[in-house]
Order: C-alpha cells, then sequence, then structure tokens
C-alpha cells in the first residue's frame, strides 16, 4: 500500500506530477517509487528500500548508478566549460573530440556527427537531414520513410510516426508517409509451416512489393533497430539484414540504424549492427552514449551520406537545424568517458562473459509451462508468458499478467519491465555473476507467485 500522508513521497509525486508511459491504476494502488541513489546497480528508494534495477534505468545505466569516472568527468568539464551550443561556427572542444571518437569506433572509415538531446530527436534529425537531401538533390517527392511494427524509435511527432506501437492512435499518428512493414519475429509471425529461412524470404519479398507499390522514388529510407528493445527485445529472424539490405540499396533508399539500444556494447559487439553483419548509411545513438548520465542523442553519417549532405549543405549555405542543447560539452565529455568505460575498462568484456549465464538462466526460466519463449541477444533479453504454450496463446490482457509480475519483483527489490505480455531483462554490463543470480531467482519466485495467483501452470 502506497504512504498516503500528504507530505509522503508517493502523494507528492501523484500531487504535481503527470506521469508518462504509466500504468496508472497500477501506481495509484501501488505509490511511485521514489529514487534517491544509487549503487552499483541498485537503486534505493526514499524509504531505505533497494533495487537490483534489471533494466539498467531505461537500457542506459549500463555503468550502474554510481560511476566515479563519470561524475569526475562531468564535475570537471562543469569547472572547465558548463555549457556551450554547436551554431554558427562555433562548437566546444569536447564536442570535436567526441565526433572524432565517435566515428573512430563506428563501423565507417570516415563519417560526420550532428548531436541532439535525446534519440527521438535523433531520429526526427535523420529525416530532416533525408528529406533535406531529396530536395537538394532535385528529388523532393523522396519523403516516405519504411520501419517495423513493433518498432520503437521514440516520440517526438516524427519518430512517433516512426514507431510501430498501437498507442500512437490515441495521438492520431502516425503522421502519412510512414509504412509499417510485419515484424520479424519468427515465433510470434512465422506461419505454420513456414522454416525461418522462408519467414525471413516472406519479409524480403513484402518489401520489394511495398517498394513497387510506393515507387522507390518516394521512399526516403529505412529506418530498423538491430534487436528490437521496446517492442519486446526482438533479435531479427535469421538472414534478415542479409536479405533486406540489397534490396534497399538497389532501390537507392538508406538503410538507417537506430542503434539507440544495442550501440555501444548491448549485443555483445560496440554496434548491433555488427552482431548481425550489416552495414548500414547511418546510426542512431544515445542511451549508453554517456551510460545515462548527460540526455544526448547522435545521428551518425557512413561515409556517403556524410558526403551527400555535406554537399547539399554546402548548395544551401547552411543546414537550418540544430538544438540550443545539441553537441554539449558536458554531456561530450560525459560521452567521452563513458565510451572508455564500455571499450577499455572491461565492461563490453564483461557483457559477453556475462552471456552465457544471462542465455542459461533465460533457458531454465523458458521451462515453465507459462513461458512461451525467451529470447535476446547479449546481455538483452525477454520471457513471453502465455496462458497454453503449444497454441501460443497470450494470457487475456485484463489480467495484466506482465504488469502483475513486474510488481511482484519489485515487491522483492528486482526492477524489471512489462512489455506486451512479456519481461525485459536488460541489465547494467557492470553486473556480477552474484547479482545476476539474484536476478533470476527474485523473478522465478515472481513468475511462480503470479502464474499460481492467477491459476496458471
Ligand atoms: C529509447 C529509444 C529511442 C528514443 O530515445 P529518447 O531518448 O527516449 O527520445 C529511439 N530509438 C530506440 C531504439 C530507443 O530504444
Amino acid at each position: 500500500m502506497p504512504d498516503t500522508a500528504p507530505n509522503s513521497w508517493e502523494a507528492r509525486a501523484a500531487a504535481h506530477s503527470f506521469y508518462g508511459f504509466t500504468d496508472l491504476p497500477s501506481v495509484r494502488a501501488r505509490g511511485t517509487v521514489v529514487v534517491s541513489h544509487g549503487e552499483g546497480p541498485y537503486v534505493v528508494d526514499t524509504n531505505g528500500r533497494r533495487y537490483l534495477d534489471a533494466n539498467s534505468g531505461l537500457w542506459n545505466m549500463v555503468a550502474g548508478f554510481d560511476h566515479a569516472g563519470l561524475a569526475e568527468a562531468a564535475q570537471e568539464q562543469y569547472a572547465r566549460l558548463p555549457g556551450y551550443h554547436a551554431f554558427f561556427g562555433r562548437m566546444s572542444d569536447q564536442t570535436v573530440m567526441l565526433s572524432e571518437r565517435l566515428v573512430e569506433v563506428s563501423p565507417f572509415a570516415r563519417g560526420r556527427v550532428f548531436y541532439t538531446n535525446s534519440g527521438s530527436e535523433a531520429n526526427d534529425t535523420m529525416l530532416k537531414m533525408l528529406w533535406f537531401l531529396g530536395r537538394a538533390e532535385g528529388q523532393p517527392e523522396r519523403r516516405k520513410i519504411l520501419t517495423r511494427v513493433n518498432g520503437y524509435h521514440g516520440v517526438t511527432v516524427a519518430a512517433a510516426s516512426m514507431t510501430g506501437k498501437p498507442y500512437n492512435d490515441l495521438f492520431g499518428l502516425p503522421l502519412p508517409g510512414f509504412i509499417h512493414l510485419t515484424c520479424p519475429h519468427y515465433w510470434r509471425e512465422g506461419r505454420e509451416d513456414e522454416t525461418e529461412t522462408q519467414f525471413t524470404a516472406r519479409l524480403a519479398a513484402e518489401l520489394e512489393e511495398v517498394i513497387a507499390r510506393e515507387g522507390a522514388e518516394t521512399i526516403a529510407g529505412f529506418v530498423a533497430e538491430p534487436v528490437m528493445g521496446a517492442g519486446g527485445v526482438i533479435p531479427p529472424s535469421a538472414g534478415y539484414f542479409q536479405a533486406i539490405g540489397p534490396i534497399l540499396k538497389r532501390h537507392g533508399i538508406p538503410l538507417i540504424a537506430d542503434e539507440v539500444i544495442c550501440g555501444f556494447g548491448r549485443t555483445g559487439e560496440v554496434w548491433g549492427c555488427q552482431t548481425y553483419d550489416f552495414t548500414p548509411d547511418a546510426i542512431i545513438s544515445s542511451k549508453a552514449l554517456t551510460a545515462g548520465y548527460f540526455p544526448m542523442g547522435a545521428v551518425i553519417l557512413g561515409p556517403e551520406l556524410a558526403d551527400r549532405l555535406q554537399a547539399a549543405a554546402e548548395d544551401a549555405e547552411d543546414f537550418p537545424h540544430g538544438f540550443t542543447a545539441s553537441g554539449h560539452p558536458v554531456g561530450c565529455a560525459i560521452a567521452l568517458k563513458a565510451i572508455d568505460v564500455v571499450l577499455n575498462e572491461g565492461l563490453l568484456d564483461n557483457v559477453r562473459a556475462l552471456t552465457p549465464r544471462f542465455e542459461a538462466g533465460l533457458a531454465r526460466l523458458a521451462e515453465h509451462p507459462n513461458i512461451g519463449e525467451w529470447r535476446g541477444k547479449g546481455l538483452m533479453g525477454a520471457l513471453e508468458a502465455v496462458a497454453d504454450k503449444t497454441t501460443k496463446t497470450p494470457f487475456p490482457g485484463k489480467l495484466s499478467v506482465s504488469e502483475r509480475i513486474a510488481n511482484t519483483c519489485t515487491d522483492h527489490g528486482l526492477i524489471c519491465r512489462p512489455l506486451g505480455q512479456s519481461i525485459v531483462l536488460c541489465p547494467p554490463f557492470i553486473l556480477t555473476d552474484a547479482q545476476m543470480d539474484e536476478m533470476f531467482d527474485k523473478l522465478e519466485g515472481a513468475l511462480k507467485q503470479v502464474f499460481a495467483e492467477v491459476g496458471a501452470g
């Protein structure tokens, strides 16, 4: 029960904050968890309760909640130059260094970087770049954007239009010109008697059909997460990017990898496109870019798009776009440190070392009759709850099974996230074996409790 005294943190949060992406009946019944500080992969609330955050905040706090080096990088930069912009031919030295570093760690031999405050803004920026390019190159009708059902690209008007989630209908979105293709989730979308290879081929054929129907000359780009994150941790079906990549190339449609979650190690390589062995034309980055210690996003353009955009901007004499805090020096200093922490201080190594234990833990819990499948890559995974494993029948929505599992986990000191009918795990990269075992033990207890409560299994 929430503390309802008027001066409690719970009551104060409920009185004056407007919640986003929050199940309101649930928060009304349970109260808000008001977090005051963190210790490694744990957060501590205002009642002194500790939670292992198996979601790394929102996928981003990969170095944990008290990394001294990241805090120092911020403090040093605040003392040196606490803020600046990147307009009118000026930018901070930190911004210059971060762009060099991002191109260096990118899969591109060369490229250019543009900064935003979030992943959504980076996606919107990417679209404006593609639209700007179409007009500059005499193809102003090249405006349509292809994404996938269940893809998540953010919440600003264009990024929400790219996102393939039904809730966007509550806003009258998507805008016209945003086309959502089939989600490459073989377990859910594959037809009976269809092999995974055939499934992938069907999605490639669908892409060909959509391009033929719409006209390649009207399509500005295809944007895809290497592994879908907020769609429920959905790795692509086998050979997916190898099948669609050549089709897009043949039709002159840029492939944009939304690496906001996958980027910087989550899938076991620096980039998700490296894990899945394809080369996009540009990368969208955010979240782990600063290890969550500063709001920042980036568009990283590969060589061809960088050259074409540079030429288009030279012709127009200006690319009239940018945010007041684009390339913020403190954000850049933190990102430089975060990249170092992930690549050189053992975090990426730890992702690789932990992955077998993570997969074994997911596979063990997936033996339960009410878990339909486990899926994942590197340190991102999901367990999908089902009422019937053979027919893959979901639980009735009104039972809110995944919400109940997550709430029961919270009661036992574990934060994990319900997404549709699945439970998502994406722990910080600093996790120890013992902390991983704690995560699975607590989740197992919650699964057993909730499945018993709803009369399943
Ligand atoms: C979180 C996310 C975004 C949006 O980033 P915000 O910083 O929340 O705007 C975009 N794309 C993907 C893949 C994401 O996971």
